[in-house]
């Protein structure tokens, strides 16, 4: 870093910025950043229920809003959260501006909605950092190089922060929210959830891609990706939250580090498969080509010459899925087509799996003390998977978390 210039970018979410009550300690949080030496680089979400509401007022007015313009109307929500905030630094005599991507340019692909970044113009943005003491740069949009409005998918702002903090070489991205930090599991559904200090990007990630919010799945890729430390906490509290880092020896030594689980699972079965080459293509490239994502995937061992196959989709994607099998029935001729919404799944993490055996053995054994059964096995390195009855997803995730021994701080 040249300059000798020290960067440091915070991200605030929606409910950081809901009002003016909560502008005003995010503009302490900020104001500590700069007492300790720093410019600062503060990405803004737009105010919570904002970009919902936005959202809807595209459905309302179209029944298929183009992407172009429903991209300019919900970049709206992070304009109005600079502005504002700016508004109040300025009046507490901050050095202060905002700044949407377009004027950075924060420069995107076209894939209006879900827009992955190219690129950042640091060196401009250093530039205003000469002037300025505080930059209040609008989360979740970009621009095209055909200076087209984009955005970077729902919660979409963490990537901006990760983003902006990679190419400036802040010394770490702060995403500040409106819970302390990543937890064990759930709070919501097991007591002893206990907060991390620190996690593995890996582990972020799966827990990340198994539904737990607290961080947009792309800014993990992207922090992983650039090495950037990212510290989720809490705007309302001055715990310092937890740590998404690089794996190191500490965290090998414990075993399983979170207990995740993911209620939108659909099961589907086609029987009586005829076991030859090309068969698993046909079922999953029509898949694949409609944007279908397939989770856990099991093929029987064959009897006859025939198999069972059986896979997980997202359940918003069942009624197209089962469209498809009815036609790779007919044409691979399986005896029947089966589904089942209720089940989910349930996924103990932990980058100390790849140094101990014996996990998924404990995991089985601790269900199976309560009766529940398992219905799909998936394992990799760092996560064994199960897919169980939706209704015992709560107990499922207090027995493991017991089991690993997460209610205790054995770090
Ligand atoms: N406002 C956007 C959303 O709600 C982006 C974000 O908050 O991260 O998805
Ligand atoms: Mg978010």
């Amino acid at each position: 870093m040249e300059s000798g210039m020290k960067i440091l970018v915070q991200k605030f979410g929606g409910t950081s910025v809901a009002n003016l009550e909560c502008m005003k300690k995010v503009r302490e949080k900020v104001q500590a950043g700069l007492n300790k030496g720093y410019k600062m680089v503060v990405v803004l979400s737009a105010r919570s229920g904002e970009t919902n509401r936005l959202l809807a007022l595209a459905s309302e007015w179209s029944s298929t809003p183009d992407p172009a313009e429903c991209d300019s109307l919900v970049s709206t929500g992070e304009q109005v959260s600079i502005a504002l905030f700016t508004m109040l630094l300025k009046d507490a005599g901050i050095r202060a501006r905002s700044l949407l991507a377009w004027q950075i340019p924060i420069i995107t692909d076209d894939d209006h909605g879900n827009a992955r970044i190219k690129s950042i113009d640091s060196q401009h943005l250093r530039g205003y950092l000469d002037e300025y003491d505080v930059l209040v740069v609008a989360g979740f949009q970009g621009c095209t190089e055909s200076q087209r409005i984009t955005t970077l998918g729902r919660g979409g702002s963490d990537t901006s922060a990760v983003a902006l903090a990679a190419a400036l070489g802040s010394v770490e991205c702060e995403i500040y929210t409106d819970v302390d930090g990543v937890y064990t599991t759930d709070p919501n559904i097991c007591s002893s959830a206990r907060k991390m200090d620190r996690v593995a990007y890996e582990e972020m990630l799966e827990m990340a891609s198994m539904g737990a919010k607290v961080l947009h799945i792309r800014s993990v890729e992207f922090a992983k990706k650039y090495k950037v430390p990212v510290r989720v906490r809490s705007t309302f509290s001055d715990d310092p939250g937890t740590l998404v880092t690089q794996e190191d020896s500490s965290m090998e030594a414990v075993l399983v580090s979170g207990i995740a689980y993911d209620k939108d699972q659909a099961r589907v079965t086609l029987h009586d498969l005829p076991d030859v080459p090309g068969v698993a293509a046909a079922i999953f490239g029509p898949l694949s080509e409609k944007g279908v994502l397939v989770d856990m995937i099991v093929q029987n061992t064959s009897l006859d010459g025939h198999t069972d196959m059986t896979f997980t989709i997202s359940r918003k994607d069942l009624k197209q899925t089962l469209a498809i099998m009815e036609e790779v029935k007919e044409r691979t001729g399986a005896t029947d087509v089966v589904s089942d919404v209720n089940v989910a799944k349930v996924s103990a993490i932990g980058v100390g799996m790849r140094n101990h055996s014996g996990v998924a053995a404990r995991a089985f054994s601790a269900l199976t003390q309560e009766g529940i059964n398992i219905l799909m096995i998936s394992t990799s390195e760092i996560k064994i998977t199960i897919l169980i009855q939706e209704k015992y997803v709560e107990l499922a995730v207090r027995i493991l978390h017991d089991t690993f021994g997460l209610d205790w701080d054995i770090n």
